[in-house]
């Protein structure tokens, strides 16, 4: 096991919190969960609609052949680019693909000008991402002991250090379930936690030995007369056995590690002790950090405690990067802990940013466009916006009145298929205003009138400017 039972306050599981960037990738996620992989047949060919995809039959073949390559580790130092118009799913088909690598597969979508933020590099918005998109998946094996507290017996010996009088060389715990009692020799470190909880005989209690946490329960029935504890829970003995061994799976990013590692926070359980692999007292992620952090992964793999769980690095708008990011991409890919990497991108020729002169297709300077495998996706009719808008509909439990599928469809068709699925809460919301359980095309009217698309938008500009 990693932990060691050195003493310390046991902490709750997760002690990596979810950071706000976490949370703003959850969200960008939301809108795809009716994708559930590529649907494509097991030779590779797209089966109609399926994973919850609808058309782009080539786009999904050709990210199939790409899962095969990353699967026979035949993409290294390469990258996705997907080209096509907003709302073509170009952000569907990347965490499609990630799916198809296999379950739990960290996914981390970006947006290509994320890297101009005002307080850290624009080469360090690249790295976290990639380190966010490679996987760690923890194996923990925790002995694990439940009972009734019956007896507290700590046993001394005289300290090593001359002088030093006596220290506390195990202790014995007794525990009681409806099945038994056991007497326990347990490390230091767990009397040092009874003391620290005031765990007192008579206490329900749960101790993880290998990481020394102990944690009151409440107090058995059986002592309930026998005290005044008015603010005690009282649970019943419980079933079963004293002993339970508990296998525990934890996946993180290397990006939590970083993260965690930069303020470790003490602790004994796993999440803790993976939070302070590297004792530096640092408080921002450094290369050097990452590099240390690496080598106590690659420890924590050799010995078999740890896999790691390469994912997907997802860059929309990628024109949006500049030639320093782009070099600083070029190293990244080249790296061997290296996720697979997706751009997405609506541009065609374009100027490469940062440069004056250099103008390159989708505005991706030459040397890294060499490395990419180019897909296109498709524009879609008329049917396939409105197949998209059921499923939506559907994943997001909003009935739709008689010919308000139609009515979208067009609306997607005209503006994009984005702008019709952006039209489905809102129009939901006032459908329930209304006291409707089902969306009527007044609804759509209405929405259609408070909110521009963006065509109408610049043409209604356009036109304000040629007055
Ligand atoms: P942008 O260029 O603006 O980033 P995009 O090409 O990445 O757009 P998505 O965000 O993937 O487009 O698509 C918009 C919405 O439509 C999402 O909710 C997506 O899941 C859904 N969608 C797009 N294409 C399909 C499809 N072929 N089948 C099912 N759902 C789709």
């Amino acid at each position: 096991t990693i932990a060691s039972s050195s003493s310390g306050t046991p902490v709750a599981h997760n002690a990596v919190p979810p950071s706000a960037t976490s949370a703003a990738r959850a969200n960008r996620v939301a809108p795809h969960s009716h994708i559930k992989g590529l649907g494509l047949t097991a030779e590779g060919f797209s089966a109609g609609d399926a994973g919850g995809f609808v058309g782009q039959a080539n786009a999904r073949e050709a990210c199939g052949v790409v899962v095969d390559l990353v699967k026979s580790r035949k993409f290294s130092g390469r990258a996705l680019l997907l080209v096509g118009a907003p709302g073509t799913g170009k952000t569907a088909l990347a965490l499609a693909l990630s799916h198809e690598l296999g379950s739990k597969v960290p996914f981390c979508p970006m947006v290509g000008s994320e890297v101009y933020s005002s307080e850290v590099k624009k080469t360090e918005v690249l790295a976290e991402a990639f380190r966010r998109a490679i996987g760690l998946r923890i194996k923990e094996t925790k002995e694990v002991y439940e009972g009734e507290v019956t007896e507290i017996t700590p046993s001394e010996a005289e300290n090593p250090l001359a002088g030093y009088g006596k220290t506390v060389s195990h202790v014995v715990v007794g525990l009681k379930t409806a099945r038994g009692t056991k007497q326990l020799r347990l490390d230091p470190s767990v009397y040092e936690a009874i003391l620290k909880e005031r765990i007192v005989v008579g206490d329900v209690v749960y101790i993880e030995a290998n990481t020394g946490a102990v944690k009151r329960v409440g107090r058995s029935d059986a002592y309930a007369s026998s005290f005044d504890l008015e603010s005690e829970t009282y649970v019943p003995l419980p079933k079963g056995d004293v002993h339970k061994r508990k296998e525990l799976v934890q996946d993180v990013t290397l990006g939590d590690l970083d993260a965690a590692n930069a303020r470790p926070q003490g602790g004994q359980d796993i999440m803790s002790v993976m939070g302070s692999l590297v004792r530096t007292g640092r408080t921002e992620v450094t290369d050097k950090l990452r590099r240390e952090v690496n080598k106590v992964v690659k420890q924590y793999v050799d010995q078999g405690v740890a896999e790691v769980v390469p994912g997907v690095v997802f860059i929309d708008e990628v024109h949006m990067l500049d030639i320093e990011c782009f070099t600083y991409l070029n190293a990244l890919l080249e790296s061997p802990m290296a996720p697979t990497v997706i751009f997405a991108t609506n541009r065609g020729n374009a100027l490469v940013r940062g440069t004056t002169d250099v103008v390159s297709p989708h505005g991706v300077p030459g040397d890294l466009l060499d490395r990419c495998l180019i897909v296109k996706t498709e524009t879609y009719a008329r049917a396939q916006i409105a197949q998209v808008l059921q499923v939506r509909a559907q994943v997001e439990g909003i009935q739709l009145g008689p010919g308000v599928l139609d009515k979208l469809a067009e609306e997607g068709e005209r503006a994009s298929l984005r702008y019709a699925l952006q039209l489905l809460a809102p129009a939901a919301i006032l459908a329930r205003m209304a006291g409707r359980d089902a969306i009527v095309i007044d609804d759509v009217d209405e929405m259609g009138g408070m909110f521009l698309d963006a065509k109408t938008s610049a043409s209604a500009l356009a036109q304000e400017a040629g007055m």
